[in-house]
């Protein structure tokens, strides 16, 4: 069969509303053109975020109700950690509310003023993170991961000949740890290859540096691995997996991602001396160790999310259905980053709107342009997010896991094509009010020409 259909039936449905063009002109208005600050019932298709946005499954609602809400000792942490433990590996597990903390935990443990973190390339909160113990945090993507129209199997790569200039340069005794992100989320969802995640192990392992996974979407991840590199098509995402993480010493992991969860995290080290260090900084502001910052009905429903992530049938209408998406708006001329990755579709704001200076927001721009034509939510990541320090003008759809069908991916189709075909009227905006740091969130904008009433 040509068609990949959503694994799934529907069992039990949240309505979306619609809203009237003029409608959503005048909640633009009030919004001072920042889609952060529209309410979230005057979205029909949100696509801000794939973060703890997706829909669980009949087991993990089943699962819930077994939750074990025990302060000390939770059946439904032995569950959770079973879980973890038969694809991760590691020996221990430490529960935690999101990924951040897990992060937080991590990097207060094992790094130091002056240190060097090295990664394909951070995440904002793992970089913001680095940076509060007043540690560095390096950004190190292969070249073709920094060119958006570029097509290549493994653009999430890490450069390993900049790795090793670059432990070379600072010196061992200041590389604490070095991170591989899988999928790399900020460089547009791209995969890692096990090859490239063999290599930089090497390096480590010559160095005597520990190697850590971000191991947000691992099972995207896996199963990019299994279609694009050579030898894994006849293993299981699973399989793929248990194999990356082999590699590694430990790792830290957001559940609201491909834990198809909507809140949790852990952090995994194999080092009994850390594991002891990290625990002890949990209990001071997570939790107790069989709960972490978790509430047990949580732990169950990761339990069973990470393994439904790996399901085969899932991965491949997950993948199919993004690639659906990117593929249908570049075939009519719509610039976006080459190839569709993982989890989300970044359109290239600044070629979309080349009329549209960096100064003037085209990324932000574009996004409302999207929610006037059909009331779709997408996020800005360039001029608004980084300031003059941003190298492109992204925006990005990001598709809630299980949450919407292919008919609302065809309409989200439609309206940016509808938005392309008149790309050329569209204008630019400038700050009104600004915060101090992370002003993205509740910036104030206004077009740079005023619009007339209507
Ligand atoms: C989401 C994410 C995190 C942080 O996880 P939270 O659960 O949002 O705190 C870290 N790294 C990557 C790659 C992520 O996508």
């Amino acid at each position: 069969m040509k068609t990949t259909i959503e694994p799934f039936r529907i069992k039990s449905v949240e309505p979306i509303r619609w809203t009237s063009r003029a409608h959503r002109e005048a909640l633009l208005r009030a919004a001072h053109y920042n889609l952060f600050l529209v309410s979230a019932g005057d979205v029909l298709i949100d696509l801000l975020t794939d973060s703890g946005t997706g829909a669980m499954s009949t087991h993990q609602w089943a699962a819930i109700m077994e939750g074990d809400e025990s302060y000390a000792g939770s059946r439904s942490f032995d569950r959770f950690r079973a879980s973890v433990q038969e694809i991760f590996g590691y020996a221990h597990v430490i529960p935690t509310h999101q990924g951040r903390a897990a992060e937080r935990i991590l990097f207060s443990v094992m790094c130091k003023k002056g240190d060097v973190v090295p990664n394909n390339t951070h995440f904002d909160t793992t970089r913001a993170n680095i940076e509060f113990v007043g540690a560095e945090a390096v950004d190190l993507p292969i070249a073709e991961g920094q060119q958006p129209a570029r097509v290549h199997p493994f653009k999430g790569n890490m450069d390993v000949a900049a790795l090793e200039e670059l432990i070379g340069r600072v010196g061992r005794e200041r590389v604490p740890l070095v991170m591989l992100t899988i999928t790399n989320n900020s460089g547009g969802g791209q995969p890692v290859s096990m090859e490239n995640a063999r290599a930089v192990r090497a390096v480590c392992r010559r160095h005597r540096i520990p190697l850590y996974f971000d191991a947000c979407r691992f099972a995207e991840n896996s199963y990019f691995i299994k279609l694009r590199e050579p030898g894994y098509d006849s293993r299981s995402p699973k399989q793929i997996a248990q194999e990356m993480f082999a590699l590694g010493d430990g790792c830290t992991m957001s559940a609201k991602k491909d834990g198809l969860a909507n809140i949790g995290g852990f952090l995994c080290t194999n080092d009994d001396v850390l594991a002891a260090q990290e625990t002890n900084l949990l209990i001071l502001t997570e939790g107790y160790p069989t709960y972490g910052g978790m509430a047990g009905r949580d732990l169950e429903a990761i339990a069973v999310g990470l393994q439904e992530a790996l399901d085969e049938d899932y991965l491949k209408y997950r993948i199919a259905s993004t690639a659906y998406l990117g593929n249908h708006i570049a075939g009519h001329g719509v610039p976006i980053v080459q190839p569709p990755g993982g989890h989300a579709i970044y359109i290239d704001a600044r070629a979309f709107l080349p009329h549209v200076p960096p100064a003037e927001f085209p990324g932000v721009a574009l996004a409302n342009e999207l929610y006037l034509e059909g009331g779709i939510r997408s996020v800005e990541i360039g001029t608004l997010m980084f300031g003059a320090a941003a190298r492109m003008d992204l925006i990005r759809l990001a598709i809630p896991r299980r949450v919407y069908t292919q008919s609302h991916i065809d309409y989200v189709i439609e309206v940016i094509l509808e938005v392309w075909k008149r790309r050329d009227r569209i204008q630019g905006l400038r700050l009104t009010e600004e915060a101090p740091f992370l002003r993205h969130f509740t910036a104030q904008l206004e077009p740079v020409q005023p619009v007339r009433a209507g």
